[in-house]
């Protein structure tokens, strides 16, 4: 499997959750407001031998002509928004859901796609407005969406794993290709260095649960030696740990 990382940048966000752009290279660390986060916002194409599957969709930018950046990412690795078969989401958080719709938040910004997402997670995002943007997802073509519940499989390369923990209903994706692993943790691990220490993150719905299951995944790991992608990682889009 190939994967590709799809890196729309570098953000700081604090309480007020507005992702603002960072140039690592000139802003200073020091200077953004308190208690900011600083933060990759980074989906992922992973090309299998049946798929070129988006994992999650980005913040849904888009330039002057307004051509999405993601669109315009995509371009530049020769992949079209059409080529793409199936958008898995993890949840449905602005910084995952901005990129499912044109700017006109009308139409799919994957036209050829079917969007996997948990059932339970579109119903709360629809009405839970603090946390969700329900615009940027509210007028996806229904026959475009495929709902799944709990855990189970998409094919035979793709499972997907009930989580919660982040937000209630969020989910995991992990993809099987002969002896090969990618394991996407979406927001319960969205950084490296969270699965080598045990870390509470306060954005977490279920901030134990969320640490618990990241000791699990490197359990896991042990075994099936995946690579795991990270969203929100300034330095390691994926990253596999040895031995
Ligand atoms: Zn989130």
């Amino acid at each position: 499997m190939k994967i590709i990382p799809l890196s729309e940048g570098a953000f700081t966000v604090d309480q007020t959750k507005k992702f603002i752009p960072f140039d690592l290279a000139k802003d200073d660390l020091h200077e953004r407001s308190r208690g900011s986060l600083l933060v990759e916002i980074q989906p992922f194409v992973v090309i299998t031998s049946e798929d070129i599957l988006l994992l999650d969709t980005g913040l849904g930018y888009a330039n002057d002509s307004h051509t999405m950046q993601i669109h315009q990412i995509l371009a530049y690795h020769g992949i079209l928004p059409e080529d793409i078969t199936k958008v898995l989401m993890s949840h449905l958080h602005k910084d995952h859901s901005g990129g499912m719709l044109l700017p006109d938040k009308k139409t799919s910004a994957f036209s050829r796609a079917t969007y996997y997402i948990n059932r339970q997670e579109w119903d709360l995002a629809l009405s839970e407005t603090s946390s969700y943007h329900p615009e940027d997802f509210r007028n996806l073509n229904t026959s475009q969406i495929h709902f799944v519940e709990g855990s189970g499989y998409i094919s035979d390369t793709i499972e997907y794993i009930f989580t919660g923990a982040h937000s209630p209903y969020h989910q995991a994706f992990r993809l099987k290709e002969h002896d090969e692993v990618i394991f996407y943790g979406g927001d319960v691990a969205p950084r490296m260095m969270q699965m080598k220490n045990r870390y509470k993150a306060k954005y977490d719905y279920q901030p134990e649960e969320a640490m618990l299951l990241r000791q699990q995944w490197m359990e896991d790991a042990r075994q099936d030696h995946r690579t795991f992608l990270f969203y929100h990682d300034i330095k390691y889009p994926y990253y596999q740990f040895k031995g």
